[in-house]
């Protein structure tokens, strides 16, 4: 089976992996195909699937016409619980399990002994963690495309994994080797990253076993992605140009930077969260002066202690501002967070404490004035669409290097450190709020906005590289 006739609707199948930061950035790109005339199928794991039921009701999987949904398994035991699926173990089982399902996915979506009511498969977008769906792909002969969801800086980060083995900094003997003078050791003349040190690489490189699942999982998935017939990835030009550069001098295809995708994605109805979105956050920033509330968030994946937690509250408390703070319900280690009774009583009055929001919206508000975040690649592009300085506690993977940039190369941000200080967080909120250098970052931050909706407008870059991998490799024949 290749692409069907000229004329015929084309057909992607787009593959998220199974976490909610990299669901929204596909269902952003499903969004853009099916606005120009692709039949669309979604695929979600069935988990997933029985979230999003929960979370917004049976409508937000109905699809559209042109755009439908459809679930595999990801192989892990089933469960009722809305938790944060353990990152090592659904990858593993995502890899281990899944290859079979969804190649019988794309075996029903062709069958043409039923009547389909749809076009046959053309093309396969695939989250390039979901890197075992390139084989189906393959036997099918179809044109098979990777959306990287991470950062393009992150991704040459990972593949210079074995420029750090070359040179004897990884894999580290013993954590205990982790000192922040190990930590901070400069690591010169590398191919599309500037200022680096061991510490600001995805942190996968930070184990001590030279087996490690995750070490090898991203490296094998990075390394594997010169087989697809495109990338994808959500970034552009202007902010991510050598790192890019470096993805195709390191062999990867051809490099489609079509972001920040939340401005280039149509608006709809359909949308992807996990968990249930408490809609009064927006309503309570509407009175509050602009630039005048701190937005706490950490994302879907972060655990912290709950004593981070508890100087975080301490920080926020000082800190003297408005504040909207963001606790997933498992955002703490072991039980649910529980927050000091003396924090609730003496910050009623400033602050609102949250499950879930709407990020993109909240960041867009202009009672926002910054950001603290685990800088998330989406949250790192929410936060600059927004124009918002951060305020970066990163947690793991990618968001070392995120961190890296937006303190040290974008101008945008300051790093709190990973042992934190309830006087630390106080102290570098005052200086975003209203230091000198928070003008500095408030304007940078608004620059890169400017750049990104450039990019994003008519003839902008990420606009026009997405016009070419439509023409070039997803549908070349319509
Ligand atoms: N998000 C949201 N509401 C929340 C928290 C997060 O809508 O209360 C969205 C956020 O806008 C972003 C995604 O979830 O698009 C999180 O992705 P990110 O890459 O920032 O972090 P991750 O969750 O993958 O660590």
């Amino acid at each position: 089976m290749g692409p069907s006739a000229p004329g015929e609707k084309a057909h992607a199948v787009c593959l998220p992996a199974a976490f909610q930061g990299h669901i929204i950035p596909m269902l952003d790109l499903a969004k853009m195909l099916h606005a120009r005339g692709f039949h669309v199928t979604f695929v979600n794991t069935e988990y997933n699937h029985a979230r999003l039921v929960r979370a917004r009701g049976a409508a937000a999987v109905a699809g559209v016409p042109g755009f439908r949904f459809d679930t595999i398994p990801d192989g892990l035991p089933p469960s009722d619980n809305d938790v944060t699926q353990d990152v090592l173990s659904l990858c593993k089982s995502l890899t281990e399990t899944c290859v079979g399902p969804f190649r019988r996915l794309l075996a029903e979506l062709n069958d043409t002994a039923t009547p389909m009511g749809h076009p046959p498969v053309t093309c396969i977008v695939s989250d390039n963690v979901m890197d075992f769906s390139m084989e189906a792909a393959r036997e099918l002969g179809l044109p098979y495309v990777q959306l990287y969801t991470s950062s393009a800086i992150s991704y040459v980060g990972v593949r210079h994994y074995r420029l750090l083995f070359d040179r004897g900094l990884a894999p580290i003997k013993d954590v205990k080797q982790l000192t922040n003078e190990y930590l901070d050791t400069p690591v010169e003349d590398v191919l599309g990253l500037r200022n680096m040190r061991f510490k600001d690489f995805p942190s996968f490189i930070r184990s001590p076993a030279p087996d490690d699942y995750m070490l090898h999982f991203v490296l094998g998935i990075a390394e594997r992605a010169v087989g697809a017939s495109a990338m994808i990835v959500n970034t552009f030009g202007d902010l991510e140009e050598e790192a890019v550069a470096a993805m195709e001098a390191l062999g990867l295809p051809k490099v489609y930077t079509i972001g920040p995708l939340p401005l280039l994605a149509p608006s709809s109805s359909i949308s992807m969260s996990l968990w249930k979105q408490q809609e009064e956050c927006l309503p309570w920033l509407d009175d509050k002066e602009p630039g005048s509330v701190v937005y706490a968030n950490f994302g879907s994946i972060t655990v912290m202690t709950n004593e981070q937690l508890v100087e975080f509250a301490w920080g926020l408390a000082k800190s003297g501002r408005h504040f909207l703070w963001i606790i997933r319900p498992d955002l703490a280690k072991g039980d649910t967070a529980v927050l000091p009774s003396e924090f609730s009583a003496e910050t009623a009055e400033r602050g609102l404490v949250a499950s879930w929001c709407p990020q993109q919206q909240v960041l867009n508000h202009p009672a926002v004035g910054a950001f603290l975040t685990h800088s998330g690649w989406n949250s790192t592009l929410e936060s600059m669409c927004g124009g918002v300085p951060v305020i970066s506690w990163p947690f793991f993977g990618d968001q070392q290097t995120n961190c890296r940039y937006q303190c040290n190369e974008w101008g945008v941000g300051m790093e709190i450190d990973s042992d934190v200080r309830r006087d630390a967080v106080a102290d570098l909120i005052t200086e975003v709020m209203e230091g000198e250098s928070g003008k500095v970052m408030k304007k940078k931050a608004q620059e890169w906005k400017e750049k990104a909706v450039t990019a994003t407008k008519s003839g902008g870059s990420s606009h026009r590289n997405f016009d070419a991998l439509i023409r070039d490799v997803l549908a070349p024949s319509r």
